[in-house]
């Protein structure tokens, strides 16, 4: 019995699953937590990072379109209706830019990003703050120069109505008929055509005049709007300077006067001209300032799409790599699970009751086939250990009927029954191959008399006395001794042809004699001995026990025929079987 406590089966296999179980869990447990990781990774690289890269290439888009409207706005020729249009579209860009960069600054972005994107932010705002000033500008520009075009218009219908009203009033002349003029008519129209002399030259100075001004239409630089203005005064002062009889002066003074508000007033045509350019040319420095700006923040951009886009990639090699990592636990978990499961059954299953089980199975196997030397198995297991010991009572009953059943209970040699079971297995092997087989069949001498000289018990002993001679001739496995009945025994030798059988029997008869039993009645000696039959069997034709004892039968008898105290060889008396 083993020292251990007994477990009984069904406890066993229930810590077996138990194990399994608690183990799968683990398992599986471990592996849920990993794949919620590294779905926590998809999510974040397909949500948040796609997310991202969505919004700076929206901010590359619109930094882009910024650039095309700037570039635009750089043209000369532009008019200032499309440019404030154009200044339009620039502040909506602008807000839009700014809405994309605060998208993207909600995101969660390294220290030194967010940063980036703030200074990103503070740029876009200040940007944006610049566009009312530009578009005021422009809108002041602008209207300078309609107050410009105004004014010019005005000049040219001024010079239409100047022309006019001259050609009036010379032609008003031009109908006094020469012929009929007097004295004082001739001098009249002498101071008249003077006066004409000078109106011609207030026409053409007022002419040259205008023309100078229409100059300002396409002029762009101040300078030259001075040079004109100074012309014009100096054109202005000739025509002041014109003297005109009374008839004349007041429309001189007339046109002097408009001429005079349109070029000296307030908000003179030159003034207004130099206006437009200079808020034209304020307008210029805060669009270069939006040009300079929109170029930094298409480098920023462009700065941030490719951070990001690296930033993707790490991730998603970071995701890869952990993917790997993932397949890897799993297949080594997996891996020590399998052996882990290996160890369980074989621990508890196939050591703990498999092999158990085999091994009562093959010593009731063995028992059962009167292998009765064979070890029992020892276990922890209740039920096995249970079966092991009514196995162990078995194999002591067993043992005792195969005693019962084989050997003969007063000599201790084997009874009858056995032998004639051994014979005929051995009868059948040497026929098998071609064999020799022995066997002696003796009787003690004059028993009768021992008993009856001393006594049944005496003789039993004697019988005792001499199977223990005859085991000392034996050897072998399979060489034995039987009781065949009363005093006369057999011995069974294989593999042993006539002469080693007659060797045999001789060892035999001299060892019972060489005991030296005292026989009073058995003459010469006066001692114990016994009578030697021996038959060989050689394998040649098939025969049966009954014929071997019956030849060793007739030996035996010649023997005893003969003197007694001999042996005896059916050969000797019949022909080879
Ligand atoms: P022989 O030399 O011709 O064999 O003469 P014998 O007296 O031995 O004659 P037999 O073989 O016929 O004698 C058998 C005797 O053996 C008879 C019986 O008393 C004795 N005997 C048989 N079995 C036993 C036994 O178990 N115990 C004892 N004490 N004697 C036995
Ligand atoms: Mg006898
Ligand atoms: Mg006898």
């Amino acid at each position: 019995m083993t020292d251990k406590p007994l477990i009984s089966i069904k406890q066993k296999i229930s810590f077996a699953f138990y194990i399994v179980f608690a183990m799968t869990l683990g398992i599986g447990i471990i592996a849920l937590l990993l794949s919620q990781e590294l779905k926590n990774d998809v999510d974040s690289l397909i949500n948040e990072d796609f997310n991202k890269i969505n919004l700076a290439l929206k901010l590359a888009k619109e930094s882009q379109r910024l650039k095309i409207i700037t570039t635009s706005l750089e043209n000369e020729s532009i008019s200032e209706l499309v440019l404030n249009q154009q200044l339009a579209a620039l502040t909506n860009q602008w807000s839009q830019l700014i809405k994309t960069a605060q998208m993207l600054a909600k995101h969660q972005l390294v220290d030194e990003k967010q940063e980036l994107i703030n200074h990103y932010l503070e740029t876009l705002q200040q940007a944006k703050q610049q566009m009312p000033v530009l578009e005021q500008l422009t809108l002041k520009s602008a209207n300078s120069r309609k107050q410009t075009q105004h004014i010019h218009d005005n000049f040219v219908i001024l010079q239409h109505q100047f022309s006019h009203e001259i050609q009036t009033i010379l032609s008003d002349e031009d109908d006094i008929a020469l012929a009929t003029l007097s004295n004082k008519q001739y001098q009249q129209l002498k101071i008249t055509l003077e006066q004409h002399n000078q109106l011609s030259q207030l026409v053409h100075i007022g002419e040259a005049l205008f023309a100078n001004i229409s100059q300002l239409a396409h002029q762009d630089s101040i300078p030259n709007i001075n040079k004109i203005q100074r012309t014009s005064m100096r054109l202005f002062i000739k025509m002041q300077e014109i003297e005109l009889d009374e008839k004349y002066q007041s429309f001189k003074l007339n046109w002097l006067h408009q001429i005079k508000t349109g070029i000296l007033g307030q908000n003179n045509i030159f003034e207004v001209s130099r206006e437009v350019i200079n808020s034209h040319r304020i307008a210029k420095k805060h669009l270069n300032q939006q040009a300079e700006t929109v170029s930094k923040i298409d480098k920023y951009t462009q700065h941030f799409v490719s951070d990001l886009k690296r930033n993707i990639y790490y991730s998603s090699e970071e995701l890869k790599a952990d993917s790997t990592a993932f397949m890897i636990l799993v297949f080594i978990a997996s891996f020590l699970y399998t052996i882990f499961i290996w160890l369980t059954n074989w621990h508890f299953i196939s050591k703990g009751i498999i092999k158990p089980v085999i091994a009562t199975s093959n010593a009731m196997k063995d028992i059962a086939n009167e292998k009765l030397d064979t070890t029992l198995p020892q276990t922890d297991n209740l039920e096995l250990q249970q079966m092991v010991n009514s196995l162990e009572t078995l194999k002591t009953y067993a043992a005792q009927v195969k005693a019962i059943s084989e050997i003969d209970g007063l000599t201790g040699a084997y009874n009858r029954r056995f032998f004639d079971i051994r014979l005929e297995q051995q009868i059948e092997f040497s026929y098998k191959n071609k064999q020799a087989l022995s066997i002696v069949l003796f009787d003690l001498d004059q028993f009768k008399q021992y008993n009856d000289h001393y006594g049944h018990i005496a003789g039993d002993r004697c019988l005792q006395q001499v199977v223990e001679a005859c085991k000392r001739v034996i050897s072998g496995e399979f060489e034995l001794i039987a009781r065949y009945g009363g005093e006369e025994f057999v011995m069974l030798l294989p593999a042993c042809c006539e002469q080693e059988a007659f060797k045999k029997a001789e060892n035999l008869r001299l060892s019972i004699f060489q005991e030296a039993i005292a026989h009073e009645h058995n003459e010469p000696h006066k001692l114990v001995t016994v009578s030697l039959g021996v038959t060989t069997y050689r394998g040649i034709t098939k025969t049966k026990i009954h014929n071997l004892l019956k030849q060793a039968d007739t030996a035996l008898y010649t023997a005893k025929q003969t003197g007694r105290n001999c042996t005896k060889m059916y050969n000797n008396i019949h022909e080879y079987l």
